[in-house]
């Protein structure tokens, strides 16, 4: 599959009646807020300034979905970790989520996660949101920042808090590192 030349914006849904229609396949991408999710997928797709990268912490709270290939769907979701508490977080959440849950054409679920900080307690929730037969893919953001036995450590310790749900490795968008890896991952899932 030659990678995604046409990529392109579909909408930005406030509420899960203006998700685009449930068919194809679709993959999502979720992160804490500057975990580093809108350069990962800017350097997925290949197209510079696709995510809008460093907005407002938290300020966004819509679900945004592009097109990569015909019937083929990236969506991204709001970062979290920064509302005032878990619950208003989830309030906020909820109901996108749980309709995005239930969406037949979801195939996976990207998290991504800064490798110097590590997998938290808001991304194994969505391990569990994700559950089977979901599958998660962990990409380890910010790389190019750990040295060799940091990387190593890196990956063991997501493997280890992955437990069996889904797979990890590293990622830098700003030096390239595992983007190819991520790619493969996302077209397994789209095809
Ligand atoms: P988001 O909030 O999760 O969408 O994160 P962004 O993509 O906006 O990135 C948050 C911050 O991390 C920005 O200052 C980016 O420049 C930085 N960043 C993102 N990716 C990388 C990376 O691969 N390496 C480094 N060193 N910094 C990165």
């Amino acid at each position: 599959m030659s990678r995604f030349n046409d990529v392109r914006f579909l909408i930005s849904a406030a509420a899960p009646a203006q998700f685009p229609a449930d068919v194809g396949a679709e993959v999502a991408f979720a992160g804490r807020s500057n975990a580093g999710k809108s350069s990962a997928i800017n350097a997925i797709a290949q197209r510079h300034g696709l995510a809008h990268t460093s907005k407002t912490p938290g300020r966004t709270r819509l679900v945004n979905f592009f097109e990569l290939l015909p019937s083929r769907r990236l969506v991204d979701l709001p970062g979290y970790g920064y509302a005032k508490g878990p619950a208003a977080e989830r309030l906020a959440w909820q109901p996108l989520i749980d309709a995005l849950r239930t969406r037949a054409s979801l195939k996976g679920l990207f998290v991504i996660v800064d490798a110097r900080r590590g997998i938290t307690q808001a991304d194994v929730g969505l391990f569990d949101w994700a559950a089977p037969p979901l599958a998660v893919h962990v990409l380890l953001s910010k790389a190019d920042k750990l040295n060799r036995a940091e990387s190593t450590a890196a990956l063991r310790e997501a493997g280890q808090c992955l437990a069996g749900r889904g797979t990890a490795q590293l990622f830098s968008a700003l030096r390239g590192i595992g983007v190819k890896e991520a790619q493969d991952a996302l077209v397994a899932w789209l095809s």
